[in-house]
């Protein structure tokens, strides 16, 4: 008998022409075809001839555990999921699964992730170019993480200026968690933060609301739904949420490059540069602690500073 194989496949945001060619290629090639039912609606066209398994939101190890008996019997399983199904999705409890089982990589059955747009990308698409500078993405869903871990990850992020996608912000029985969201994020960014909050992105229902901070929580908010938050140097105008890559920091409005600056180098505070500013502040009698202020930094790496020897350039 021969081996099985299993595809991990993440198919985008939900409509067609969002799926990449390989997801399409391993939907195709698969005897069986395992997802929620939703999802299984979604790609109902290329299930021609196939056995489908549907299962429900709550039974999730069940479909790994499903996938992998097929597999074990020499079939070609997919394994399907919105977005990008390594992001919270199936991918981890899967391997898991088959790890579990005794399974290891090039032994058995073949195992290969298919990566898919995720619901970020897709969402902010439809807004503008919300996450042109670092982001991060939080689950809101305390289903099996415990809601202090979230809350310091809410605070963290929005601490160090993170543009933030929030998942599973909302559902019909866990309704307080984008209240308190918004309460910790209020705490470092303004109330008028651009807000973007995107309902079935790339699917019948879609729908856009753009707001501020202070208003988020307040938007209708539900299962299909992600939320991005700006920075601080997000903004919004006509309609579209940008944030800046930062090119105002070493360039004027003319394109010429600013003072003290270099194109194609790091900016007078990068790397060496903002040392060389820890060094100038100390020589002028400021104090380590009001340094690690100025820049919001622990003062450890401004002690780290003190001890390096000057870099000659
Ligand atoms: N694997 C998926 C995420 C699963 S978690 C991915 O990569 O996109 C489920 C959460 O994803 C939802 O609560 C919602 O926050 C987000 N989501 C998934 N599909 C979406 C869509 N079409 N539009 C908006 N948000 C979506």
């Amino acid at each position: 008998m021969s081996n099985g194989k299993i595809y991990l496949v993440g198919f985008g945001p939900g409509a067609q022409e969002h799926m990449s060619y390989r997801a399409r290629a391993a939907i195709a090639e698969a005897d069986v075809v395992i997802g929620y039912s939703t999802y299984i609606k979604l790609v109902q066209e290329l299930l021609d001839g196939k056995e489908v398994i549907r299962k429900g939101m709550t039974e999730e190890l069940d479909r790994c555990t499903e996938a992998h008996e097929h597999a074990r019997q020499g079939k070609i399983v997919a394994l399907i999921s919105s977005g990008d199904i390594g992001v919270y999705g199936m991918a981890g409890p899967t391997y898991e699964v088959l790890l579990a089982s005794g399974w290891r990589p090039g032994e058995g059955i073949e195992v290969e992730v298919v990566p898919g747009a995720t619901a970020l990308s897709a969402c902010a698409a439809l807004v503008g170019a919300p996450l042109t500078h670092d982001f991060c993405s939080i689950s809101l869903s305390d289903l099996l993480t415990p809601w202090p871990a979230i809350a310091r990850r809410l605070e963290a992020a929005a601490r160090a200026d993170f543009v933030v996608a929030l998942y599973n912000p909302k559902s019909g029985r866990r309704t307080g968690q984008i209240v308190e969201a918004q309460r910790i994020l209020l705490r470092h960014r303004t109330p008028d933060t651009p807000v973007a909050v995107v309902k079935s992105a790339y699917r019948k229902k879609q729908s856009i609301q753009m707001t501020r901070l202070a208003q988020m929580a307040d938007c209708e908010i539900g299962m299909l739904t992600t939320v991005l938050i700006g920075n601080s140097s997000t903004f919004m105008q006509d309609g579209l949420m940008i944030t800046p890559r930062g090119y105002a920091n070493k360039y004027q409005p003319s394109g010429e490059v600013k003072d003290g600056e270099q194109a194609g180098r790091s900016l007078s505070h990068g790397l060496d540069g903002w040392k060389m500013d820890v060094r100038e502040r100390l020589a002028r009698g400021e104090s380590p602690e009001a340094i690690a202020r100025h820049f919001d930094l622990p003062l450890t790496e401004i002690e780290s500073v003190m001890k390096e020897e000057p870099a000659h350039v």
